[in-house]
């Protein structure tokens, strides 16, 4: 299935934090209207929840709206067909309480950077209109769907706020309030980043749940206790149970001390 307007879900207009009644420079238009909360890119039907399922979990517990863009069926893959993982993903997803659609890039382990296939995206982008955007590391050695996605992603997101791109012309630009990077595997870890780290230990038995509903996944390695053993060794570093990393895209910009919650130097 494409992305299209008629096939895809809306979700319920949400407020996003740091919403502001300010005009973008190149636009014009409203910046930080979001129709949505957060909208999370996949490569394969996975990633996301092996990535970043425990950072979905704790948004969609406080009610806030997730949609989840998986951009292949993992035909590719070593186990199971196209029609069992794209079944494991709608399970996945619905366990997250999160929305999904998938997209076409060309196929598993076939991505293209390609300008027609960064539009798509941008047009996603506009369609659901996200406070925040996730998507997988820009670092090359992993998968090559995985950085090729996240290049492709981050170029949509700056497309996506452009009046004039002749394509995007039916909804209106849409400026993203932060693109952050997931790391699928330890390798994908960029070194010069800072991350953001996300407190999941009260939602760790959803998280878990949405990863070993990929069972197809799981006959080749324990891929959900890789990331389990990833979220508590983060946990450990900074005293709680669990914790999760984002790479920021962009400088983070706060309104005050206030907003800027604790520190992770523990040791
Ligand atoms: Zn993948």
């Amino acid at each position: 299935m494409k992305p299209g307007p008629k096939s895809s879900p809306k979700p319920p207009p949400h407020p996003a934090a740091g919403d502001h009644p300010r005009k973008s420079a190149e636009t014009g238009q409203p910046v930080g209207v979001n129709a949505l909360h957060l909208l999370v890119f996949g490569a394969h039907p996975d990633d996301i929840e092996f990535a970043c399922g425990g950072i979905v979990a704790r948004e969609t517990r406080a009610g806030r709206s997730v949609h989840f863009v998986v951009c292949s069926r993992g035909e590719a893959g070593t186990h199971g067909t196209p029609t069992q993982r794209t079944a494991e993903a709608r399970q996945a997803a619905k366990l997250l309480g999160a929305s999904l659609e998938f997209a076409d890039l060309g196929g598993d382990a076939h991505f293209e950077e390609r300008a027609v296939h960064v539009v798509a995206l941008a047009r996603i982008i506009r369609r659901v209109r996200p406070g925040f955007v996730l998507a997988p590391t820009t670092v090359e050695n992993q998968h090559p769907d995985h950085y090729k996605l996240g290049r492709m992603v981050r170029d949509a997101a700056r497309l996506a706020r452009y009046g004039g791109v002749r394509e995007l012309r039916r909804d209106p630009p849409h400026a993203i309030g932060q693109l952050f990077f997931y790391a699928v595997t330890p390798e994908a870890e960029p070194r010069e980043v800072t991350p953001v780290f996300i407190d999941v230990c009260d939602v760790m038995e959803p998280w878990y749940n949405a990863m070993i509903a990929h069972r197809s996944q799981l006959k080749s390695r324990p891929y959900h206790l890789l990331q389990m053993a990833r979220a508590s060794v983060l946990g450990q570093r900074l005293g709680v149970h669990g914790a999760m990393a984002l790479y920021p895209n962009d400088p983070l910009v706060f309104d005050s001390l206030a907003s800027l919650g604790r520190s992770g130097r523990r040791y």
